[in-house]
């Protein structure tokens, strides 16, 4: 198992709790296939007892046995506030397959679940299975999602809800807030065993660096920058960046109150109970950051084993001040493309971001736009372009317009070519959350056919889909401004 440390300080052995009459409520074969899971002609595992081991009824299943499942401890800033002790409150880590770690989120109560019931619903299983499946089809780093196993156990949230148990999986599990943990205890040792493990495992790179340490926090802090910038190219609100929920491999982890943009909207505001927009569409990049800020403290008693406390200090200083560079390097780079641009130009900058203030004072579609935009041909006459009609400012569009096409015959690809680049970047078919909520309630009355079928639509985001046409609708206006909040 890859995340070897043990100990009473570390980690709880913690058996899921067993719910009563599971079934299948989503499965997905190619994260299967990736742990051997091995599946019939149903779409299904061949092995009956999977339903039960993920459900969290049992731990053995054709041979391979669970034998210590654990919840892990963690801290973290919540809000932006120190939150203290937190850890796995209702997730469960099986064990390791393939290299890859097997969690149960949701089945039930653990040593750090505090106040909670350890449980999950299945309208926010359902959202983070799905959600986990569709970012990887786009490309970005994230958590996968295995199932979700339903039950008709009761579990209260504002209403009385159902219980279901998503299983996901990651070669890691480790978040900032498992550095932050060992650093407020000023447990050195448990620091540096966490260093060093993920330097191990996951950036063998920074092994022959003599400054390890400070090059392990520039590589976390590397893939976290490039991992925002992804989300702001797809249009993507994580709606809870707490420091407990950023991953140490830089991968989209702990799907909650998240959003897809519909209409671009750059303060949006995904999660219902964050009132202060701390977590809004356009904030993402700066508490990203922020989160390698609590990183870099954390780490800096690794620095001092090495160097003064000053120039431990300086090092951190100076290698967080790269998170903004690698952040705006990878941005204009997606940004570029999303464009249809292969080239760098002066003034490319200035052209993405008069085109998204112009979306979102006219609140235009986001992923549509960008999809749609890869049909403009050079040549085009400046007052049929469709999309000029969905722009309050018409001057304003056809100036930009007349910009952009003038910067694309600067290019050298052709229209097909370039369409057919932007079209692999610019998905047609995101996770909406009207989408989301048509499938959730379908299941709730135990019609899970929807869900299969988004997972079908959303593992193939960049191809037409002829039959499938009305999912990259915008929502209708009554299904515009779905809520979702943090209680799941
Ligand atoms: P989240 O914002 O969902 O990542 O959760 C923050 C913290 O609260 C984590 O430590 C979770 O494990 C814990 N938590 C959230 N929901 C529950 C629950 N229903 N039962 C126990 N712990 C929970
Ligand atoms: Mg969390």
């Amino acid at each position: 198992m890859p995340f070897t440390l043990r100990g009473d300080d570390v980690c709880q052995p913690t058996s899921p709790t067993p719910i009563p009459k599971p079934y299948w409520v989503a499965f997905s074969p190619a994260v299967a296939q990736l742990i051997d899971i091995e599946i019939g002609s149903n779409g299904l595992p061949s092995h009956g007892d999977w339903l039960e081991v993920l459900a969290g009824n049992q731990l053995a299943v054709g041979g391979i046995e669970f034998s210590s499942p654990i919840a892990t401890v963690y801290s973290g800033h919540q809000f932006g506030v120190w939150a203290g002790q937190l850890g796995d409150g209702r997730a469960i880590l099986l064990g390791d397959m393939n290299g890859l770690e097997l969690q149960l989120k949701g089945a039930g109560k653990t040593q750090y679940s505090r106040m909670g019931d350890g449980r999950a619903v299945l309208r926010s299983s359902i959202r983070e299975f799905l959600c986990s499946e569709a970012m990887h089809a786009l490309g970005i780093p994230t958590s996968r999602a295995l199932a979700v196993v339903g039950s008709q156990q009761a579990v209260l949230r504002e209403t009385l809800e159902t219980a279901a148990v998503c299983s996901r999986i990651a070669p890691s599990f480790i978040r900032i807030g498992h550095f932050e943990h060992f650093a407020s205890q000023q447990n050195i040792v448990r620091l540096k065993e966490l260093a060093d493990l993920m330097i191990a495992n996951f950036y063998p790179e920074c092994i022959a660096d003599k400054d390890s340490y400070l090059s392990l926090f520039k590589a976390i802090s590397a893939r976290n920058a490039k991992l925002v910038a992804g989300w702001q190219s797809v249009g993507f609100c994580h709606g809870v960046l707490n420091s407990d929920n950023i991953s140490a491999l830089g991968l989209t982890i702990d799907y909650g109150p998240f959003g897809f943009l519909d209409q671009f909207e750059i303060d949006h505001i995904c999660n219902h109970s964050d009132q202060g927009g701390r977590y809004a569409y356009q904030r993402q990049p700066q508490v990203m950051h922020w989160n390698m800020a609590c990183l870099a403290s954390a780490m800096l008693p690794l620095l001092e084993l090495d160097h003064s406390e000053e120039e431990s200090q300086a090092l951190l200083r100076s290698a967080l001040e790269e998170f903004p560079l690698i952040y705006a390097k990878e941005w204009q780079y997606l940004f570029r493309s999303k464009l249809g641009l292969q080239l760098e130009k002066e003034g490319d900058i200035q052209l993405i971001e008069r085109l998204l203030q112009a979306m979102n004072d006219s609140r235009v579609d986001y992923t549509n736009f960008f999809r749609n935009l890869g049909n403009l041909s050079k040549d085009v006459l400046l007052t049929t372009i469709p999309q000029r009609n969905e722009f309050i400012d018409r001057e304003n569009i056809d100036q930009w317009f007349t910009d952009y096409i003038n910067r694309l015959k600067s290019e050298t690809l052709d229209d097909q070519s370039r369409k057919e680049m932007m079209n692999r970047i610019n998905p047609k078919y995101i996770l909406r959350n009207h989408l989301a909520q048509a499938a959730i309630e379908k299941a709730q009355q135990n019609d899970f056919s929807e869900v299969a079928t988004l997972l079908q639509i959303l593992s193939n985001p960049f191809d037409e889909q002829v039959d499938f046409e009305s999912y990259s609708k915008p929502p209708p206006i009554d299904m515009q401004h779905i809520e979702v909040s943090c209680s799941s």
